[in-house]
């Protein structure tokens, strides 16, 4: 089968690999439909991530159906279109059997990682009765590939643990990319009075605009930490959203955080951020951290399927498996090619 091959810091390569077989009875083989690159995979490629070795088949998103399970598997059978979580879980460990699916003993973010990923014809998926969902009908499947990471991310890390669950509530999301887009929209379940959103580029700051951003901050052009405290009267934002992954951008958000308020960080930091206490010690602040868990993986379906948001609006480009290193190259180019995410046909 074809896959997209991880090689090396700037390396990759789409190679022909062997079809993976059942390796445990609650494995299932599942048949790639479609899947997508991850920010997390340009991490990879930077050699950001040493977990994940040469040789490695990248990925851990996508939809697909089920070609083979072992005799444990009982929840999926063969033919079945189902979502492939990003986090693998055994559903039997103790951090599991606390919803804490990231930290599973024996899975966590594997796939795509320390187990070969989704970018591929075939991937063979552990523990499947627990980290696979079956697809629910009347559903536009390409838009719920947006459920095997981004959406459980932007939700878990950025909405819940960033308490956005009073209404009216003000929040601010530094990083328009993929996730805090997602965070964005997952946002507006509580009705916030006021999504400011903060980045670099005009594009994603109009594109959050009509995913329902109040307000619009280019930070290449304006101050943002002035331009929020223009904006909230000069209180700051209850719920500042870290989805960038750099020093530069979580001290926006200690510096635009109202007393009483939560930074909740979303980003994949490669390096140490200056925590300012001597400021923030009396402000009554919370600092939140999450790997996420895809504990909500069944409500989103839910909320998908009737339609309270649409997360095929995050899809911009679609590529066959055979073009992946050109969908490689526009994700990589986002800012000149306007991808959010990249949709690959296996
Ligand atoms: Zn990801
Ligand atoms: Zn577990």
């Amino acid at each position: 089968m074809k896959a997209l091959v991880y090689l090396g810091p700037g390396a990759k390569a789409l190679q022909e690999r062997p079809k993976p077989v059942l390796t445990a009875a609650d494995d299932a083989i599942v048949k790639i439909v479609k899947t997508t690159i991850c920010g997390t995979d340009l991490h990879i490629l930077k050699g950001d991530v040493p977990s994940c070795a040469p040789g490695r088949i990248l990925g851990h998103e996508g939809i697909g159906v089920v070609e083979a399970v072992g005799a444990a598997c009982t929840s999926f059978k063969p033919g079945d279109r189902v979502l492939i979580s990003c986090i693998s879980s055994c559903g039997k460990c103790d951090y599991c059997r606390r919803g804490m699916y990231s930290h599973c003993v024996v899975g966590g973010w594997i796939l795509g990682n320390t187990i070969d990923g989704t970018q591929a014809e075939f991937v063979r998926i552990p523990h499947a009765d627990t980290s696979l969902y079956h697809l629910p009908p009347g559903v536009e499947e390409e838009a719920l590939v947006m459920l095997s990471d981004i959406l459980p991310t932007g939700f878990e890390c950025g909405v819940l643990n960033g308490k956005i669950e009073h209404p009216g509530c003000s929040v601010a999301i530094v990083g328009a990319g993929p996730v805090g887009l997602a965070t964005l929209l997952t946002a507006q379940f509580f009705s916030p009075s006021r999504i400011i959103m903060i980045d670099l580029d005009d594009n994603r700051l109009a594109v959050a605009r009509t995913f329902g951003a109040t307000d619009t901050i280019n930070s290449s052009k304006q101050d943002p930490v002035a331009a929020v405290m223009k904006l909230t009267g000069g209180v700051g934002v209850d719920t500042a959203v870290e989805a960038v992954g750099v020093p530069a951008t979580f001290e926006v958000c200690e510096a635009i955080i109202a007393p009483g308020g939560t930074i909740a960080n979303v980003g994949v930091h490669g390096r140490k951020v200056e925590l300012h206490l001597e400021r923030l010690w009396s402000q009554n602040i919370t600092i939140t951290t999450r790997l996420v868990d895809t504990a909500t993986t069944p409500i989103l379906l839910r909320a998908v399927t009737a339609r309270k948001i649409n997360p095929a609006s995050l899809i911009t480009h679609h590529f066959a498996l055979d073009n992946i290193l050109d969908a490689y190259d526009t994700f990589g180019r986002a800012a000149e090619t306007r991808a959010l995410k990249v949709l690959i046909a296996a």
